[in-house]
């Protein structure tokens, strides 16, 4: 390197890390965090993508716009409820704060007042069988595929279960059910035809090998024309009579019938109908943490219960406790979003249209998570040029549009009326950095 080599202008490494805004960062993240952000900087200054005299100023913003988690919050506008990308539910003020009082030591399985071990997680499962009193018992698990792995491995590793044609669906990203059940050692028996099944084809599909009957809610699609399927009521008395566990998959987790969704099915009438074991997730409709829900008839729940694999798939204390509040709780901001006042929508997103000039489109929001497909949720948004959409996605707070049809379009169901300001705030940063670059581009 010469005397003339701007890389020797390079601040060193010890002068970076003694500015005292990055002595500061030390309180939120660790050494090797903060020499990596500098070591970061010092490597793009030495390639020439930042001058000497910019490495300072870089390393502060990264510095600043560091926190200890990579994961970012976003503020939801597209109309989807349960949006899988976002993590699903959104919990309740009450969820949050059962989150962060369960962070410490906490009694998760133990009697404080004699000292002795208890069952854990025995408030979040009290909470299940009072919300749903159809159900004898309740196990709680690390999410819905772990429900299904537990039950079908304890009920029917090395034996058959017996599942129709047209329940055997893929939930999401290539996650196929039927793989999922193999993988616990048991055969799958196909019963019925994809778009129809009936009661005989499960009567003689029955044998000393069947572990159980499954029955799955095919969530994130429907079949329609020549079907037909066989209700749990009607399939009940057939596997009550052979002595065999009738295992229903809901999947959403509604506990009791929601009437904005009325063909959404829930435990306490599936357990009603003659269902042994019912299995939901927590963060679908149930609006709560991710957790797999198995509620059902108490011996079979104490079968999946001293089964192995039920420590291998346990709910941790944090899920368990925000589990419980949402439960117990107010009605967490899944079901705002569902149950939301069309009036009250339309008012907000008039208010943002006025404040910004832009127009208001019919939008329906969506149930999403696999959950209540094709049912639209009659609604608004606000209708803004495409190229708004990765500026609001990059902004801070992050926005996630929705984009369709050429148009970004901002649907305020899933986003809290406080947030709206936030909402709006965010356009006009947008809406600004677009002009920029547009009057950059042009000139
Ligand atoms: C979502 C879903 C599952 C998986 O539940 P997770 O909580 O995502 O693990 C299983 N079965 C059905 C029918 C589902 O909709």
């Amino acid at each position: 390197m010469d005397q003339g080599d701007p890389r020797r202008l390079i601040p060193r490494t010890n002068d970076l890390l003694a500015l005292p805004a990055v002595r500061e960062a030390r309180k939120r993240l660790n050494e090797r965090v903060i020499r990596e952000l500098v070591r970061h900087v010092q490597e793009q200054a030495r390639r020439g993508e930042l001058a000497p005299d910019q490495v300072e100023p870089a390393l502060l913003s990264a510095v600043a716009a560091r926190t200890a988690t990579t994961l970012r919050p976003v503020l939801n506008a597209t109309g989807v409820i349960v949006h899988t990308n976002l993590g699903r539910a959104p919990l309740s003020a009450g969820a949050v704060e059962a989150l962060i009082a369960a962070s410490g030591y906490v009694d998760v399985e133990l009697d404080l007042a004699d000292g002795s071990r208890s069952r854990r997680g025995a408030g979040a499962r009290a909470a299940l069988l009072a919300a749903c009193p159809a159900a004898e018992d309740a196990l709680i698990v690390n999410n819905g595929a772990a429900a299904l792995v537990l039950a079908t491995t304890a009920l029917a590793a090395g034996r058959e279960v017996v599942v129709s044609r047209g329940e055997l669906v893929e939930i999401g990203a290539g996650f196929r059910l039927p793989d999922l059940i193999e993988s616990t050692g048991a055969t799958l028996h196909e019963v019925g035809m994809t778009n129809r099944t009936h009661l005989r084809d499960y009567a003689s599909a029955l044998g000393p090998d069947t572990g159980c009957v499954l029955k799955v809610h095919p969530s994130n699609f429907w079949v329609d024309g020549f079907t037909s399927a066989v209700p749990l009521h009607e399939l009940s008395p057939l596997t009550a009579a052979n002595g065999i566990p009738l295992v229903a998959d809901l999947g959403s987790g509604l506990l009791a019938p929601d009437p904005h969704l009325p063909n959404e099915p829930d435990a306490a009438t599936a357990l009603g109908s003659g269902a042994d074991v019912v299995i939901a997730s927590g963060d679908k409709l149930l609006g709560g943490p991710q957790a797999g829900l198995l509620l059902g008839r108490k011996e079979i729940i104490a079968r999946l219960a001293r089964h192995p694999l039920a420590r291998a798939v346990r709910a941790d204390k944090l899920a368990l406790a925000a589990l419980e509040a949402t439960v117990a709780g107010e009605a967490p901001p899944v079901i705002e979003a569902l149950h939301a006042d069309p009036g009250q929508l339309r008012r907000r997103t008039d208010r943002l249209a006025q404040a910004l000039g832009v127009p208001v489109v019919p939008h329906d929001g969506r149930v999403g998570g696999g959950g209540a497909p094709g049912f639209a949720l009659p609604g608004w948004a606000l209708q803004l040029p495409e190229a708004l959409a990765r500026l609001l996605r990059t902004g801070n707070p992050a926005v996630l549009p929705r984009v369709h049809d050429g148009s970004c379009l901002i649907d305020l169901r899933c986003v809290s009326e406080a947030d709206d300001e936030r909402i709006l705030a965010a356009v006009r940063r947008a809406v600004e950095a677009f002009e920029a670059a547009d009057a950059g581009g042009a000139g």
